[in-house]
């Protein structure tokens, strides 16, 4: 098989990336290579679907401002003859909470926020009993709400990508790439699972928590690695107030899920690697132990819950500053981008992300949001590039 582009793993960034490309109309021919429609086991479907502005670093702020407008219009721009588009945007905004010592941070972040458009309100707690009565204040300093946010069906947002990349003629095909053949000039095929190969000008890694291996293909060592983090769904009696996506310095965050409510807390002792079996060994206990009193202490109604499911995911974590990689990651293949690392970020920064590697595909550099500080030269040169404060 031959193709202009190849992209690697068609979660919702290699998804978003074949929707931009084929969308431009000068990409020629994309084919996608993903061994699992069912997406069973990417993160895509797993994660909260939580878009906020709430950060530190301005790239993150405007590829999450493109993002929320992109997925507020989301369902009529996506729907086509004999196809609804629905991710179910849910505007209630995001809400952080910080002590004593996360306050001067929060602060510091609002003001770079609001300077990149974002609209924010900082409450003390006062202000956020006015706001939110539901919400716990005794450990609370300052808070910092978010109106504009909010969050989203992924795996709607996942399968609208997909069905307009289709309908647009790129191709999908059902394989697991196991190979990369370089070339003096770059790669120029992968070898396929099934024994096939697809030469191409261009490749993508998108593989998610597997980005690390495909890269490991050209010899390049990704510092991303993949990270079990679950989610669970409990009901609550009690009446509580609309409330935002919720999220503190302990980690947690919660958000209202149909009937009832869903978040967790990620489990920062636990060891890199995929864990498919959420039931037992190290998250055993985990809500009950872990997560329970955490909610409870944010939302005191939560004391009285009734857990429901849990299920698990992988967030690609980069390990060096926990913020994305993009772009190219060696000279020996120029033609080899990568879009991966995303931790908890992936689902509000795809449809920004996805633009912006089909602009370095087409156009050689950014036109939208310039990312050059979140590509992999800072990993080379040892200069970090974390988020601050919550992340
Ligand atoms: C519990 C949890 C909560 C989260 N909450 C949020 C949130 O609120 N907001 C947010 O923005 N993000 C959130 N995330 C993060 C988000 O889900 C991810 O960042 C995002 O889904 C990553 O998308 P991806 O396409 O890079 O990876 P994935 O969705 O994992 O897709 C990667 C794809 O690559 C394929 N692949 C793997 N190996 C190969 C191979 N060799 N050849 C070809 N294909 C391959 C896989 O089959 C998979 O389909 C959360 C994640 C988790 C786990």
């Amino acid at each position: 098989m031959k193709a202009d582009i190849v992209i690697v793993g068609s979660g919702i960034m290699g998804s978003a990336a074949a929707y931009f490309l084929a969308c431009d109309g000068r990409a020629g021919d994309v084919v996608v290579i993903e061994p699992d429609a069912s997406y069973a086991r990417a993160a895509t479907p797993q994660g909260a679907g939580g878009c906020r502005q709430l950060f530190s670093r301005p790239e993150n702020v405007q590829m999450s401002a493109y993002s929320l407008d992109f997925y507020k219009s989301f369902n009529a721009q996506m729907s086509f003859d004999g196809y609804a588009a629905e991710i179910d945007f849910r505007d209630r905004g995001y809400l952080f909470t910080v002590g004593p010592e996360g306050a001067a941070t929060l602060e510091k972040n609002a003001t770079l926020q609001e300077g990149e458009g974002a609209q924010v309100e900082l409450l003390d707690p006062d202000g956020l009993a006015v706001r939110f009565p539901s919400v716990g204040r005794s450990d609370v300093a300052l808070a910092c709400y978010a109106p504009d946010d909010g969050w989203i069906d992924p795996h709607g947002a996942l399968q609208g990508f997909r069905k307009n990349a289709e309908r647009l003629g790129v191709r999908y095909v059902a394989d697991r790439v196991r190979g990369l053949e370089l070339s003096e000039t770059g790669v120029v095929r992968a070898e396929l699972e099934s024994g096939g190969t697809v030469a191409g000008d261009m490749f993508l890694n998108t593989a998610g928590a597997w980005a690390t291996e495909i890269a490991a293909m050209v010899g390049v060592e990704l510092p991303v690695v993949p990270m079990c983090r679950v989610q669970h769904y409990w009901l609550c009696d009690a009446e509580i107030e609309p409330l935002p996506l919720i999220k503190d310095e302990s980690g947690v965050f919660f958000r209202a899920e149909g009937e009832g409510w869903a978040g967790g807390r990620p489990s920062f002792d636990i060891a890199p690697g995929f864990v498919w079996d959420v039931d037992r060994g190290f998250f055993a206990n985990y809500f009950e132990e872990t997560v329970w009193p955490l909610i409870a202490n944010r939302v005191p109604k939560f004391e009285s819950i009734k857990l429901q499911s849990t299920w698990g995911g992988h967030y690609a974590q980069n390990t060096f500053d926990g913020n994305m990689i993009i772009g190219q990651v060696t000279d020996a293949a120029p033609n080899f981008l990568v879009a991966c690392g995303f931790s908890g970020h992936g689902i509000m920064h795809a449809p920004a992300v996805g633009r912006a590697l089909a602009e370095l595909v087409l156009d050689g550099g950014y036109r939208t949001i310039d990312l050059a500080r979140m590509e992999f030269g800072r990993v080379v040169e040892n200069a970090p590039y974390p988020e601050l404060g919550i992340v």
